[in-house]
């Protein structure tokens, strides 16, 4: 829906929504390395499987107690086990507890490993930390935690259970073994995570790019974007008002939310109207080209025209380069807010320079679309414009069965009242018929110029008769009392917009020739 007082779409468009989409997709393997085929997954496992390897082959190096020796075989055939599970198990067809097989196969494995070290202690324990390791990296938090506890079992139990373990020595190790998996775990999570959130980021500012170059509307595509990377309830993007550069005009909302805080400061009949350009625009931080993020402050318990009830945060986003920003997206959040990283601020500060351009060349090709299809002197549609319009409308009357009226009007001696007036006196004539012409007809007509002191007239829906006399009418309103000669016809069933036009000529020649000053209608 367009608002010709805004310019801009007014409701989220059918690239808002899917973008959201492209937003929330799963980056691949980062849910879980059981999402990733089979040759990621191989590649993904080979320094493990190296490790496993070397473990096995170092335990058989040391003198080993004959009797423990046995666990050898069965410890090594877990250990590969486990990685042939990891790659080779049809993951997605199998239920997601499954995904901790592998995890549990290899601690089982290392369980036993440790029955060769005729010491019974934690030697081989330390493997313990590569599922860890793995799961941080490639398994989602619930995998990491089931991990733990995974291995957390298989240090304890045996301890606890089985003879033969020095329990004073091995409880210590023990903790400071799981303390280390637990450190581990949590710190690399916390990597990876920072290297997905930068991942996404990157993904969302790649896809808002690409869309924004060749999108319509780039506003949308704008506030989604930014919705995308913010995670926020509500995301409005305004645009500078173009003509004094002094207010701003209101553009796209991204979601359904809460009325975001600029629209409200702007609308009047709130009494909440400010001068937008002078406030948010000076904003230093805005000007240089940076994020704006601003929680609410703690201090504040009743509502304000800054802060109103429902809104907790709020980030501001510059449009255009660095000094002369254009507009602004606002985002709000009415629930938790989340203060995006630097990573991210960086992204929307691209996104901001990027939509920038992409308005700029949308409004240029406006103004040149408008400059191809319009009359300079008159502000009528041209004859390119004419043609593309009458076609439509002869389409239209042919399929609906509809009348259709095409008048062609030419001003009589009008050489004439240039010599007597000057050119530039013939160029306001045209001008002022033209205006008040336009003023006497309904939305759906269509007068454009056709050259000259010539126009031509279409008049959807509407009979030859009636036709006439709106020409009359016409003739009657025409400034300084200039007269002309029209020719009108109305539709044939085998009519194209050529033979329509053509028609309409001969009978305003015949309108010259019978004197001037009149309406001759054509019927055929
Ligand atoms: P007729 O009654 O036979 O139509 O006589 P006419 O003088 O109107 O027709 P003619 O075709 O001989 O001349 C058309 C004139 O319209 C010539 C030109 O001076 C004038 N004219 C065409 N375009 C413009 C324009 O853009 N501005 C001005 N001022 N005059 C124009
Ligand atoms: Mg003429
Ligand atoms: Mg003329």
């Amino acid at each position: 829906m367009t608002d010709p007082h805004r310019g801009y779409t007014t409701e989220p468009t059918h690239s808002v929504r899917s973008l959201e989409v492209v937003g929330r997709a799963d980056l691949p393997g980062a849910v879980s390395w059981a999402r990733t085929s089979r040759r990621v997954r191989l590649r993904q496992l080979v320094p493990f499987v190296l490790l496993g390897l070397l473990s096995v082959s170092l335990a058989v190096i040391p003198e080993t107690d004959r009797d423990r020796a046995v666990w050898l075989w069965p410890a090594g055939i877990l250990l590969i086990t486990s990685g042939f599970q990891m790659v080779l198990m049809p993951w997605h067809r199998l239920h997601s507890l499954w995904r901790h097989a592998p995890v549990a196969t290899f601690c089982i494995g290392v369980l036993l490993l440790r029955e060769i070290d005729s010491q019974g202690t934690t030697g081989f324990g330390v493997l313990l930390l590569l599922p860890i390791i793995w799961q941080a990296i490639y398994g989602s938090r619930m995998d990491l935690a089931i991990a733990f506890a995974q291995i957390t079992a298989v240090l304890v139990v045996p301890v606890l259970v089985l003879d033969g373990y020095p329990i004073r020595h091995e409880i210590p190790r023990t903790m400071l073994l799981l303390a280390v998996a637990a450190a581990l775990g949590t710190v690399m999570r916390t990597l990876i995570g920072t290297v997905r959130d930068h991942n996404r980021a990157m993904q969302t500012v790649v896809t808002v790019s690409r869309l924004l170059h060749s999108a319509v509307d780039p506003m949308g595509v704008f506030a989604a974007g930014v919705r995308s990377l913010t995670g926020a309830d509500a995301v409005t993007v305004f645009r500078a008002d173009t003509g004094d550069h002094r207010g701003l005009q209101t553009a796209v909302v991204a979601t359904p939310g809460p009325e975001p805080l600029v629209s409200q400061l702007m609308t009047p009949d709130r009494g909440h109207e400010r001068d937008l350009a002078s406030t948010w625009f000076l904003e230093p931080l805005l000007t240089q080209g940076e994020v704006v993020y601003e929680s609410r402050p703690p201090s504040l318990d009743a509502p304000t025209a800054q802060w109103p009830a429902e809104v907790a945060a709020r980030l501001v986003v510059p449009i255009g380069s660095f000094g002369s920003p254009i507009g602004l997206a606002e985002a709000t959040w009415t629930g938790r807010p989340r203060r995006p990283s630097r990573f991210e601020q960086s992204a929307l500060v691209l996104l901001g320079i990027d939509v920038g351009r992409a308005l700029e060349r949308v409004e240029e090709m406006e103004v040149l679309d408008d400059q191809a299809h319009r009359d300079g002197l008159t502000g009528l549609p041209n004859r390119r414009a004419w043609d593309d319009l009458i076609d439509h409308e002869l389409d239209t009357a042919h399929r609906l069965h509809r009348d259709l009226a095409v008048a062609v009007i030419d001003l009589d001696h009008f050489k004439a009242y240039n010599d007597r007036h000057g050119h530039l006196a013939g160029d306001d004539l045209l001008r002022r018929a033209a205006e008040v012409w336009s003023g006497a007809l309904r939305g759906v007509d269509i007068l454009a110029r056709w050259g000259g002191e010539e126009f031509v007239l279409a008049l959807p829906g509407t009979s030859l008769e009636e036709a006439e006399r709106v020409l009359q009418r016409l003739q009657a309103i025409t400034p300084e009392g200039q007269s002309f000669s029209a020719g009108v016809t109305g539709l044939t069933a085998d009519d194209d917009a050529e033979q329509v036009v053509a028609a309409a000529d001969a009978a305003m020649y015949q309108a010259k020739a019978a004197g001037r000053n009149r309406v001759v209608s054509s019927r055929r």
